[in-house]
């Protein structure tokens, strides 16, 4: 049996993706706050498709509470997807932040992945293989559009997410950032924003449904509502262009006095 842990399951994303791999037969460990939302996702889930769910109730942002799923994923039976979806959005901007509400964004969109794939990858890497899925956005590649830090914490799962594919990608871990642009979940609520205000909003089964195709296609990076694949492509080889300059012992010409 295949097990994956998804946290941030109780609403919008999270719960699309466990909704669509309780249909594909995966046991499932569901991770949010909201407990009695969880156990009636796993009372649905159980009863439509047989798979065995255990809720984990934890507020990642304790250090106390990420433990016990740290302790999770190190244990038995294996996990063998990690879903990396939890997360929030912050309103304003940097210069009158409290530095509080930084600090649990920094936590959330970037710490909290990042300690939970470092917990889970040592037995994908024994058992040669596992899957991590990564929920960044696009503003990952439009930092402009988004004052504040959401966008730098969004790239910084994006970049994570490449560097660990270089990492262990030949050892049998498959790694998907999954780049979703406005989509219609709880998120804009949560931070006091109005959905009806953004234009061209994605329905949120839509969007997973793209993004599990981008997954079963083994994709690095997906972004759903870009029309041709190729763009990315494209964007991926002016990078390496760019990269091509950073070989070099001399300072480039134009630096030089
Ligand atoms: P959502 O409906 O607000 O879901 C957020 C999930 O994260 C909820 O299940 C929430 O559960 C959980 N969560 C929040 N704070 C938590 C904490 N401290 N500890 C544990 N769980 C916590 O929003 P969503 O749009 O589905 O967001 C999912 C991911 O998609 C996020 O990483 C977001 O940045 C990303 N994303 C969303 C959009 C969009 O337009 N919707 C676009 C790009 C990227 P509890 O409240 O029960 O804890």
């Amino acid at each position: 049996m295949t097990t994956a842990l998804i946290t941030g399951a109780s609403s919008g994303i999270g719960n699309v993706y466990a909704r669509r791999l309780a249909a594909r037969g995966y046991d499932l460990v569901l991770v949010a706050r909201a407990t009695d939302r969880l156990n009636s996702l796993a009372d649905d889930l159980r009863e439509t498709h047989g798979v065995k769910i255990e809720v984990i109730t934890a507020d990642l942002t304790d250090a106390n509470q990420m433990q016990t799923v740290g302790q999770r994923l190190r244990a038995e039976p294996p996990i063998d997807l990690l879903i990396n979806n939890a997360g929030a959005g912050l309103a304003g901007g940097l210069a009158h932040a409290d530095p509080q509400a930084l600090e649990h964004l920094l936590r959330l969109n970037s710490l909290v992945p990042t300690l939970l794939t470092a917990a889970v990858l040592p037995g994908m890497i024994e058992r040669g293989h596992g899957s991590i899925i990564n929920v960044a956005s696009v503003l990952a590649l439009l930092p402009e559009y988004s004052p504040g830090i959401y966008a730098a914490t969004k790239s910084y799962v994006l970049t994570m997410t490449q560097s660990l594919h270089a990492e262990v990608g030949a050892r049998g871990v498959y790694v998907q950032a999954v780049l979703p642009a406005a989509t219609r979940t709880e998120i804009y609520d949560r931070m006091g924003g109005d959905i009806s205000k953004v234009p061209d909003v994605m329905e949120v089964d839509d969007l997973v449904d793209a993004a599990l195709i981008g997954f079963d296609r083994r994709e690095l990076v997906t972004i759903p509502p870009v029309p041709h694949h190729g763009d990315w492509e494209a964007f991926e080889q002016a990078r390496m262009v760019l990269a091509h300059g950073f070989s070099n012992a001399q300072p480039a010409e134009r630096y030089r006095k």
